[in-house]
């Protein structure tokens, strides 16, 4: 008998837990006639603000707006340089390149797949204006080594926390260290809403009034436009759904670290695996769980024809993409970057997976490996 598949990710169990809570919340949004910027995004503004200890937070339409607008309310612009992570995913850099200011890229630590905070002094010049770190994975960069640079150099730091909500550095959550953070509610990131969503957070009253006028057109009140803003609010529908999922947070974090250290367990010492490492400092909230092989592709054909089914993240880094090909950066500029796209794959991974399917994954990797 054939095995079932194993999807890269399920939100069934997710969606099972909530299902009722989620459909009668839907239905008060519904029955209130109000969808855009009522008294749902109001209250998910101040029930994530005080999840992440942040004074403010402004629901926007997207984690790519939520990181644009973040960058602009440091007033980022043209002339300034941003530094960002070499590997990240291609949204961090395009916020970049929307204020028009240049980017800076860094190599990251293979190991955590984060930015190489030994890197980062050297990418340091007199224009640099911001560092605009990545949790990636769900695992908190070095924030320690990241803010004090940034102290020095007077320089603003912007988190890019799309992938690590709940994810810690030592005692504080991701999310909450920069002067303005960003965060995306994509449907598959840790919190995800049922459509596109994001959010700014900031303990600066100044920077919230900016992305709060920025994501409405720069109106200060109705009819009063006191910037060229856009378009880019959350809604009352995913507002309201995202207040749910938020109450569960923690819980489906813990449940992906659970899955996390069974797949650190079953796959410890097979064939040439390297395994993703995790910062003592940092609690991990896998979002991804990344592997790296040098027989990366076989092994991905091995487990489909397994019935499994995985992802890379992210095959083209973004420096080779023909978007960039103006920046003229070179093949091998970026040699850990672009080793990382060539090498990693990732693992199914969702709360509510069970030991059994990470076990049977375990065990087509095995057989890979001892053929
Ligand atoms: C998802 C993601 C974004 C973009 O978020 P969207 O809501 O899809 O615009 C930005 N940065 C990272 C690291 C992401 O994973």
């Amino acid at each position: 008998m054939n095995n079932p598949r194993i999807p890269f990710l399920s939100l069934d169990l997710q969606h099972n837990t909530v299902k009722q809570e989620i459909q009668a919340a839907i239905q008060r949004v519904y029955d209130s006639n109000w969808f855009i910027l009522g008294k749902e995004v109001e209250a998910f503004e101040k029930e994530y603000a005080a999840y992440n200890k942040m004074s403010f937070c402004v629901g926007v339409g997207n984690g790519l707006d939520a990181l644009t607008m973040s960058l602009l309310a440091c007033g980022i612009e043209t002339g300034d340089e941003v530094i960002v992570p070499a590997h990240t995913y291609l949204a961090t850099w395009l916020a970049i390149t929307r204020t028009g200011a240049t980017i800076v890229p860094v190599e990251p630590d293979e190991n955590t797949f984060n930015i190489d905070v030994s890197r980062i002094e050297a990418a340091i010049t007199a224009r640099t204006k911001a560092i605009l770190p990545v949790h990636l994975y769900g695992q908190a960069c070095d924030m320690t080594a990241i803010m004090e640079q940034a102290e020095q150099h007077n320089l603003f730091v912007i988190e890019d926390n799309a992938q690590a909500q709940g994810a810690r550095w030592l005692q504080n959550l991701t999310g909450s260290f920069g002067h303005v953070n960003a965060t995306s509610f994509y449907p598959t990131k840790n919190l995800g809403a049922l459509g596109d969503g994001g959010a700014v957070t900031t303990p600066n009253e100044d920077k919230a009034q900016f992305v709060k006028q920025f994501r409405n057109y720069g109106l200060a009140e109705k009819n009063i436009a006191v910037r060229s803003g856009i378009n880019s609010r959350l809604d009352e529908v995913q507002a309201a759904v995202l207040r749910i999922k938020l109450k569960h947070l923690d819980e489906w974090n813990e449940q992906r670290r659970q899955i996390a250290s069974l797949y650190l367990e079953q796959l410890n010492g097979i064939g040439d695996i390297v395994l993703p490492l995790s910062d003592k400092e940092a609690y991990h909230v896998y979002h991804l769980f990344v592997i790296r092989t040098e027989h990366r592709d076989r092994l991905q054909k091995h487990l489909a024809n397994a019935a499994i089914e995985t992802m890379i993240h992210y095959p083209i880094p973004p420096h080779l993409q023909q978007s960039y090909s103006g920046l003229h950066f070179k093949k091998g500029e970026f040699p850990l970057t672009e080793k990382i796209a060539n090498t990693s794959l990732s693992l199914p991974l969702w709360p509510g997976m069970t030991s059994a399917d990470v076990e049977r994954i375990g065990d087509e990797i095995k057989v890979f490996f001892l053929r």
